[in-house]
């Protein structure tokens, strides 16, 4: 079952979109290292890379001056929190080991996205995802037409609109409302979706690289990286 060992991205509208609307954001060296963790990450599949400074600075960008050395590792390291600081992508350091990347696409960072598709964020914040038929279908895109939980390819007959919060408490919007296959819809009954996901995983039906990819993506849809 390959497609189901990663999220696919569509590489050519991140390319495209970083290139319009994230590089005019950014430093060259933001730029470049962005572009490093992106290639070693989402665009293979991966949720997550551990830069290894000292081996990676050699691959990612030669200086601007007269002599061009290599980039160094404290400038890595500051652009990647820079990098952090303005959304694209979350870091995590620790004193013992190399720092730890998640990675987000332009279409995932918040404030690129209205001037990307021009859609006020105040109206997508109020819109029903559950009920009305054209919101549903856009969920359905957003999810790239399988389903949010296990990545099974969906159809007609065995997709469904799953609320991951159920309500009352979670509702209509689209932090809250996923496309789904009709197993892990009502496999989930009352649990939470991060339970459904480890109970998916402990069946084998996720391995673990999906595993993560998929809690990952549970925290983007509620912080409202995973516009439709
Ligand atoms: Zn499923």
């Amino acid at each position: 079952m390959p497609d189901r060992k990663s999220t696919p991205i569509d590489a050519r509208t991140a390319i495209e979109q970083f290139q319009d609307y994230l590089a005019p954001q950014l430093d060259v060296y933001e730029q470049a290292v962005y572009l490093y963790v992106l290639r070693h990450t989402r665009l293979i599949g991966k949720p997550r890379l551990k830069v290894e400074l000292k081996t990676v600075r050699h691959q990612i960008a030669k200086g601007l001056g007269k002599r061009g050395s290599r980039i160094g590792v404290a400038t890595c390291l500051e652009k990647l929190r820079s990098l952090d600081a303005k959304g694209c992508i979350s870091l995590s350091v620790n004193r013992d080991s190399a720092p730890t990347v998640r990675v987000f696409l332009p279409s995932e960072m918040p404030d690129l996205i209205e001037s990307i598709d021009g859609e006020c964020t105040a109206d997508l914040e109020t819109m029903d995802f559950f009920n009305d038929a054209a919101n549903r279908r856009r969920v359905l895109k957003r999810e790239a037409g399988r389903c949010f939980y296990c990545r099974r390819k969906l159809s007609d007959s065995n997709m469904s609109i799953d609320h991951v919060s159920r309500r009352p408490a979670g509702d209509n919007g689209y932090r809250n409302i996923v496309a789904s296959c009709k197993r892990c819809n009502n496999r989930k009954g009352d649990s939470s979706a991060e339970d459904l996901l480890r109970v998916l995983f402990r069946e084998s039906i996720v391995k673990a690289d999906l595993l993560s990819d998929r809690l990952d993506a549970l925290q983007m849809l509620r912080d409202g990286r995973l516009r439709p």
